[in-house]
């Protein structure tokens, strides 16, 4: 089997490499088709195709756009977008806009619990000044000392009623599926299994995903937990959705699955690639 993966990120926004890097990775790691999936930002896509090119790997154009539905934010990969669509470059930048706003009230509700120069000290680990996202605040908070690393960030920091934390509304359900649709993409819900909903309202969101055109949903990730694939194996069959898998990559180290190390997709479920020409080639 191929060693795909559907989800990754690089210096465009919170990712530790350069699309250049990453894609060098992936090849060294006997990764064939990677996605490179940058939050909000395709600005990485130019670089990493012409890497692609370079080291033979088959690159899929991404992006993984934040949404808003019902309180709730939702991560929405866009699988072979197109990145010169005008209607998905507005509204990523309309997201990115609203970033800028978020990032300093992040940096004012640290500064209020006393920590001072958070903005300027997550700039210094931005590579995109436009991709400001609560990461290069973690890298921050990890070099000043307030946490042992990344991951212990979050249990204290930027969360849900913690400092750091600011509540966002970001674009609409809709709006990131069509903008994805609207590019010749097909859109997937990324990590499921992250969302903190009951499951009337997990089946509640896939139906409003499915009827907005929404094709695809993640089942193998770097988010879930092995036991967890057979629950969305199954939910993606019984809304019609299409499997994926992606690792999620945001540097080494970083993720339960590195590079070249993803699971298979449980049987049973159709791969969103099954269809894809140069899978078939
Ligand atoms: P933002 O889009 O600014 O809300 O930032 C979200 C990013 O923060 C995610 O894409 C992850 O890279 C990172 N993140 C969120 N929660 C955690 C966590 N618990 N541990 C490590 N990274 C996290
Ligand atoms: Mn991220
Ligand atoms: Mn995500
Ligand atoms: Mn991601």
């Amino acid at each position: 089997m191929i060693s795909i993966d559907l989800h990754s990120h690089s210096t465009a926004s919170d990712g530790l490499l350069s699309p250049t890097e990453l894609i060098k990775l992936a090849a060294g790691s006997g990764v064939k088709v990677l996605a490179l999936t940058d939050h909000d930002d395709v600005s990485g896509l130019p670089e990493a195709a012409l890497a692609a090119l370079t080291y033979g790997v088959q690159l899929v154009n991404g992006v993984e756009i934040s949404a808003s539905w019902h309180g709730h934010t939702l991560h929405i990969v866009g699988l072979h977008i197109d990145p010169l669509n005008s209607t998905l470059s507005l509204g990523l930048e309309k997201i990115r806009a609203g970033r800028k706003i978020r990032a300093r009230r992040i940096a004012d509700s640290l500064a209020e619990a006393g920590i001072v120069g958070a903005f300027e000290g997550a700039r210094r680990y931005a590579g995109n000044p436009h991709i400001l996202n609560r990461s290069h605040f973690a890298r921050y908070l990890v070099e000043a000392g307030y946490a042992k690393n990344v991951k212990a960030v979050f249990e204290h920091f930027l969360t849900g009623g913690k400092p750091g934390y600011v509540r966002h509304e970001w674009v609409s359900l809709a709006e990131a599926v069509g903008w994805i649709c609207a590019s010749g993409g097909v859109a997937v819900i990324a990590h499921p299994g992250r969302y903190i909903l009951m499951d009337s309202e997990m089946h509640e969101l896939l139906a409003e995903f499915c009827q907005l055109g929404g094709r695809g949903i993640e089942v193998v990730t770097s988010s879930h937990k092995p036991e967890q694939f057979a629950v969305f194996a199954k939910l993606a069959n019984q809304f019609g959705l299409l499997a994926s898998k992606g690792s999620d990559f945001h540097g080494p180290g970083e993720s339960r699955f590195g590079m070249g190390n993803l699971p298979e997709l449980p049987s049973g479920v159709i791969p969103i690639w099954h269809d894809w020409s140069e899978l078939v080639a």
